[in-house]
């Protein structure tokens, strides 16, 4: 296995490129005005270095092009979804697999079918269509994640834990028949691309299981999981990720699953799940709204690429140089005194927008403007993951997290170390001229994932990056 001390690479080369545009600094602040200061409203074209997200962004391989051309589109019974139930049956374990065309199509089911209105749904920190799901559902999620995830600058190498106690605590307070199930985040997204450790998943599960509440894992990045596992877990180092993916999938009842992270793909999903019954209802659900349960909303070729791109992520060559072009942005930040959260994490950097911008109010939204002050600055486009993306509690006041921060995700195989260096340029030079970012307030706010949509303008001058 390779050492990490030693110089590496990538361990692909490129066969196809996409010309990037570059844009002046004119252009992109009439850019980001016209976008309502909100980086999703940008069009791509406008944008230099993409890191809104890792969702669906991928590169796939020449062989998961080659598998595009072997599409069996036939309406029932494709091919491709006989390859694609056999794949994930064998890496993820699951006894029946529901294609979805992507990740919240599988939580809308699972939702609607497992849980009641009044019904309480814990979980490792929230994700926005995972919770919107259950609270359409009638449910209220309530968050057990270990207290050092929402602490930026806790070194704990496992914040997506559960907290046992936590969860032992919600269970004697609400009673186990009010909770249809434990929604469980591998490698969690909001908390920063943190991990679960194995004995941590464990524990949870032999929790809920004594309780009789099942677990349903949200496998979007669980391969990403696994190899902290194998890295940080003592007993871990050098077992192969599908083995440690199998261990974890095993202990669970079932999954809900977006392709467009861990499986290489660009878009596509899954629910899997043991119970024959639910799994019946589920079949008859998805043909409602995704579409007849062979395909789920996607292509036959869709489901070639998303077997093979299960195949191709758990290799750890990918996942060591996947997760390590994060770690070498994380580092380098850390080296400029940029404040992000700590351990790094294995899709992107989050940084500190309150500790970046301690001048903005939370009222002012620091996170928010601080993407659409990076955009001005280089072109990169970053997500705000603070109180936008949260929302506003039922007495319809805004919820300020104890986490403000931005995202610079990282598409898998698409960007060089060069762009990454980019990146780490332009941050750097917004830190040093802080206090010419000004902050935003809100001129249209939907009802629903009001980040997605929502516009807003500077609350001082016309623009949220002053002049020099
Ligand atoms: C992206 C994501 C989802 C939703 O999946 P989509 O494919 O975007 O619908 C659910 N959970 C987590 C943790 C995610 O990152």
């Amino acid at each position: 296995m390779m050492q990490t001390e030693q110089v590496w690479a990538e361990p692909w080369k490129i066969k196809v490129v996409e010309h990037l545009r570059m844009t002046t600094q004119e252009e992109r602040q009439a850019a980001i005005a016209e976008a309502g200061y909100n980086t999703f409203l940008l069009p791509s074209r406008q944008v230099y270095i993409d890191l809104l997200t890792d969702s669906g962004t991928t590169a796939m391989s020449d062989v998961q092009w080659a598998g595009l051309m072997r599409g069996d589109e036939a309406y029932a019974g494709s091919a491709n979804f006989e390859r694609f139930e056999r794949t994930v049956r064998e890496y993820y374990g699951y006894k029946h697999v529901i294609p979805t065309h992507q990740g919240r199509g599988a939580e809308h089911i699972l939702s609607r079918l497992c849980i009641r209105p009044g019904d309480i749904v814990p979980g490792n920190m929230y994700f926005t269509t995972t919770k919107l799901h259950q609270e359409l559902a009638g449910g209220t999620f309530e968050d057990v994640i270990v207290a050092e995830a929402h602490n930026p600058d806790s070194e704990f190498p496992f914040k997506g834990n559960v907290d046992l106690r936590k969860l032992e605590h919600l269970i004697a307070r609400v009673g186990a028949e009010k909770i249809p199930y434990l929604s469980l985040e591998t490698n969690v997204n909001m908390a920063g691309g943190q991990p679960c450790s194995l004995e941590n998943i464990h524990a949870t599960c032999d929790l809920c299981h004594r309780h009789g509440i099942p677990v349903y894992l949200d496998a979007t990045r669980a391969v990403e999981n696994c190899y902290f596992i194998e890295q940080r877990e003592s007993g871990q180092s050098g077992r192969p990720l599908a083995e440690i993916l199998r261990e974890i999938c095993d202990r669970t009842d079932g999954c809900t699953m977006s392709a467009k992270k861990d499986a290489l793909v660009n878009i596509g999903g899954f629910l899997a799940l043991n119970d024959d019954a639910l799994a019946e209802q589920a079949r008859n659900t998805v043909v409602i709204y995704e579409g007849l349960h062979t395909y789920g909303g996607m292509a036959g070729r869709d489901m070639e690429a998303l077997a093979i791109g299960i195949e191709e992520s758990v290799d750890w060559q990918h996942q060591h140089a996947r997760v390590g072009q994060v770690q070498y942005l994380g580092q380098r930040l850390i080296e400029a005194g940029v404040p992000i959260v700590r351990p790094i994490g294995g899709h992107g950097i989050f940084i500190n927008a309150v500790d970046f911008l301690p001048h903005i109010p939370r009222e002012e939204f620091p996170a928010q403007a601080l993407t659409a002050a990076l955009y001005i600055d280089s072109g990169v486009r970053a997500m705000e993951r603070g109180a936008v993306s949260v929302g506003r509690d039922a007495a319809g006041k805004n919820i300020y997290p104890s986490l403000e921060l931005i995202r610079l995700t990282i598409p898998r195989r698409v960007y060089t170390q060069a762009h990454m260096d980019v990146v780490v340029d332009s941050v750097a030079r917004l830190h040093r001229r802080a206090e010419q970012i000004g902050g935003l307030r809100f001129t249209y706010e939907p009802r629903y994932l009001r980040f997605f949509q929502a516009r807003f303008e500077p609350c001082q001058g016309t623009s949220v990056l002053r002049e020099l």
